[in-house]
């Protein structure tokens, strides 16, 4: 491959040490972003050229952009870690660009190569490296990534795009969670479906996101934290949260994680299936009803319950609601709990990476 052209034209008003000592010390989540940004753009005729670094800001889109109207976009989440020799690395990252390949061909955008994905976001990482904090007093600060891809073409007819834009976006973050990690209530949507056979589920789209936040308001105003999707032919298997994947702990050894094929397959998900087979486990990945859940917490059989994606990394399960019932939390699990170490010591360089799941970036 020849090695990519990437112009680098850099901000003239970088934020400053203190204010980024600032940001570093309370950075929330997505809530600032670093200095500069990477966009590469795409037509069929010269395929994926003008790669570019400059500095953050707006973007000048028209009007009539295929993406405000059709919705043609996609994108990726992932983190950059410090380690402690002050290196710093990322996850998988090849797994990511692998999965945006996927969503590029359920909704109909150019793929971009797996190394050449890889190499932006590497790229933007390293004309922003002061932006990757230390892992902190929590040990989970991080430098988010948001890799994205939307049909910029300027035309209301209906077909795929013909000019499409790749950009890289990154934000430093904290851990998900403040004072420690707490178990997430969640509400059972019995009105709402995120993804329908032969849909999008499986493709990382804004679409789908935007198709969860009706249920998403209810959870909240049942007072609930997140809310859970059952499959829309039969409204009887469980599929995942808004934006994390679930698993099913059972006294007996054996843990199940929903496989439907309207799922969004998450790699933290399928960290913690081979993580979780070498600790000795049984995975299953399956159909999972919501009779088993609830027969399973009731028995005493399912020990444990928890979510997981690269935001809040691994989350326990609470109480599950739904209209006219509800069912009592498990316990703070130690297998969620354990998994979650481990997982979070392989990211931080605090733990040996015998998975070489690891990417170097500087
Ligand atoms: C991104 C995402 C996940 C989690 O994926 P990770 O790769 O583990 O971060 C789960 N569900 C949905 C709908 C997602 O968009």
């Amino acid at each position: 491959m020849t090695p990519m052209q990437i112009s680098t034209t850099a901000s003239d008003h970088p934020t400053d040490e203190a204010r980024l000592a600032e940001i570093h010390a309370n950075p929330g989540f997505g809530t600032y972003f670093t200095d500069h940004m990477l966009t590469v753009e795409w037509t069929p005729e010269k395929g994926w050229h003008d790669a570019r670094i400059e500095p953050y800001g707006p973007l000048q889109i028209d009007p009539a952009a295929a993406v405000l109207h059709y919705a043609q976009e996609i994108f990726e989440g992932m983190k950059a870690y410090r380690h402690p020799d002050g290196s710093v690395w990322s996850f998988r990252p090849e797994a990511n660009a692998r999965r945006m390949a996927r969503s590029s061909e359920r909704l109909a955008l150019p793929v971009m190569p797996e190394e050449e994905f890889v190499e932006y976001c590497d790229a933007l990482v390293r004309a922003d490296e002061r932006w990757v904090p230390t892992s902190g007093e929590d040990g989970e600060k991080s430098l988010y990534l948001r890799p994205f891809m939307f049909a910029s073409e300027v035309f209301l007819g209906v077909r795929p795009a013909q000019h499409v834009t790749f950009m890289v976006i990154a934000s430093p973050v904290g851990s998900y969670f403040k004072g420690g990690v707490k178990p997430v209530t969640i509400w059972l949507t019995e009105q709402y479906s995120r993804a329908g056979r032969g849909g999008m589920g499986a493709a990382k789209t804004g679409g789908n996101y935007a198709a969860s936040l009706v249920a998403q308001q209810e959870a909240s105003a049942q007072g609930c934290d997140q809310v859970v999707f059952l499959d829309s032919v039969e409204g009887k298997y469980v599929e995942e949260l808004g934006g994390m994947n679930l698993y099913f702990v059972y006294g007996d050894g054996r843990i199940v994680t929903p496989a439907t094929g309207t799922i969004l397959e998450g790699i933290t998900r399928s960290s913690i299936i081979e993580l979780a087979g070498k600790m000795g486990y049984t995975v299953e990945e399956r159909k999972f009803s919501i009779d088993e859940w609830k027969e399973g917490v009731a028995s005493g059989q399912i020990t444990e319950i928890f979510a997981c994606g690269t935001a809040a990394v691994v989350t326990p399960v609470g109480e599950l609601r739904w209209e006219g019932g509800s069912l009592p939390s498990a316990p703070v699990g130690e297998v969620a709990m354990e998994l979650r170490k481990q997982l979070v010591d392989i990211q931080f360089g605090r733990a040996d990476d015998a998975f070489g799941w690891m990417h170097k970036i500087c």
